[in-house]
């Protein structure tokens, strides 16, 4: 019996964890659930759960959670340090890394202090300081599972060769609801618009990047650091519909992919299970029905955050998290109707361009790099 917690249970990847998680009760149980704001919802799930503990992460609801809407078997704790306290309590053997954002980063970094498994789905960690956590994995012998769809199915494919055998990686995207669109035909894209994913269902934040393609650029960086690989060992192919989650080709040529309908309950399970494999109830592929497989190359023009990603990935040091946190308040700000859909990879490239480089930061460094990049989007006109 693994026990879980989940970091961002009231999201798009931790509700469908709960889903797994209530299919395979002999082998998973939850210890712990946190939320940032949707604290009833939170404290829905404590009834329906009964974990040890529940943390509320945003401190200035503290006056306004009422306890009594908690399982009464469950501790309700706030704040980072509510985080802190779970990812290192020893009852907890996974934590599922479900938060959105550089926010991810504080219970996934105590997690693997704590030498746990993590199961991260939170790739902006991995951007924001990929060295850094896959040392601290490495130091304290800790299991850094993905749950992305793409390097879900680059570590199942990996499992065919050895690691000098590889040729590269492939990413595969959807393109996005914008796929074959110009530059210039992006330009008036409303959030409603960039909202409207044409095969996954997800939190707003990566289907906003997923519209950009910026989600491609932070996974070609996410990729570099959880499998090593060189600058030219990572590319890029488009594949409408998101079947084929990504591929590995070897030294002879030989092509492993994996497959399977687009459902993120899948992913979730291998991290939780590997490494066994069980009974699923994600959707299955149906083979009895016709379906294509479209392949084509990404268009750098009409999507320059992917162009970013491979530049980020490449220079390394503090890009990662300048990147990323720039993207992230861009985002919000798009959302909000005082930035346009182009501004976005527009305003990255700026303040990327901007910032004082170091090839080899410190954490905190990084932090003072991401609450930077940030004002300066808030600046952006
Ligand atoms: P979401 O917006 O649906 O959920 C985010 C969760 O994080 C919520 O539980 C929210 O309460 C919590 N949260 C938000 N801000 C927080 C903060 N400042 N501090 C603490 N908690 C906070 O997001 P999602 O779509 O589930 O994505 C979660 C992560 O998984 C992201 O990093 C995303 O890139 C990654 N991911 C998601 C999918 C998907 O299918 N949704 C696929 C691959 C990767
Ligand atoms: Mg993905």
């Amino acid at each position: 019996m693994r026990h879980v917690a989940i970091l961002g249970s009231t999201g798009s990847i931790g509700s469908n964890c709960l889903q797994v998680l209530n299919s395979l009760p002999e082998r998973l149980s939850l210890g712990g659930v946190t939320a940032h704001r949707r604290w009833r919802e939170l404290a829905e799930q404590t009834r329906r759960w009964h974990p040890r503990w529940a943390v509320v992460t945003d401190e200035s609801l503290r006056s306004e959670v009422t306890n009594g809407t908690f399982s009464p078997r469950t501790e309700v704790l706030f704040g980072e340090s509510g985080i802190e306290r779970l990812c290192s309590a020893p009852e907890v053997d996974v934590v599922v890394s479900a938060i959105v954002g550089a926010a991810g980063l504080r219970g996934t970094w105590i997690a693997l202090e704590q030498g746990k498994r993590v199961a991260i789905a939170n790739k902006e960690t991995l951007v924001v300081a990929g060295p850094l956590v896959m040392e601290l994995a490495r130091r304290t012998n800790a299991a850094l599972l993905p749950v992305d769809s793409e390097h879900s199915a680059i570590f199942q494919a990996l499992q065919a060769g050895r690691a000098n055998e590889v040729r590269r990686v492939v990413l595969t995207s959807s393109g996005g609801p914008f796929r074959g669109r110009s530059f210039t035909q992006l330009q008036d894209v409303t959030p409603q618009e960039a909202l409207a994913h044409p095969t996954w269902n997800m939190g707003p934040k990566i289907t906003i990047d997923s519209a950009t393609m910026m989600n491609k650029a932070l996974e070609v960086i996410e990729a570099k650091w959880l499998f090593g690989l060189r600058d030219d060992q990572i590319d890029v192919v488009v594949h409408p519909q998101s079947i084929v989650h990504s591929f590995v080709e070897f030294v002879d040529g030989s092509v492993m992919a994996q497959l399977s309908p687009p459902d993120m309950r899948l992913p979730i399970q291998y991290a939780l299970t590997y490494p066994e494999r069980c009974e699923s109830v994600a959707e299955k592929l149906n083979w009895r029905s016709a379906f294509d497989l479209h392949f084509e190359p990404p268009d750098l023009d009409a999507f320059p955050a992917l162009r970013l990603g491979f530049e980020v990935a490449s220079r390394g040091g503090t890009c990662g998290a300048v990147l990323n946190a720039a993207n992230e308040a861009a985002v919000e700000r798009f959302l909000a109707g005082s930035l346009g859909f182009c501004d976005i990879p527009c305003s990255c490239r700026a303040v990327l361009d901007q910032h004082d480089f170091d090839p080899t930061p410190s954490l905190s460094e990084l932090l003072r790099l991401d609450r930077w990049a940030r004002q300066e989007i808030s600046r952006w006109t």
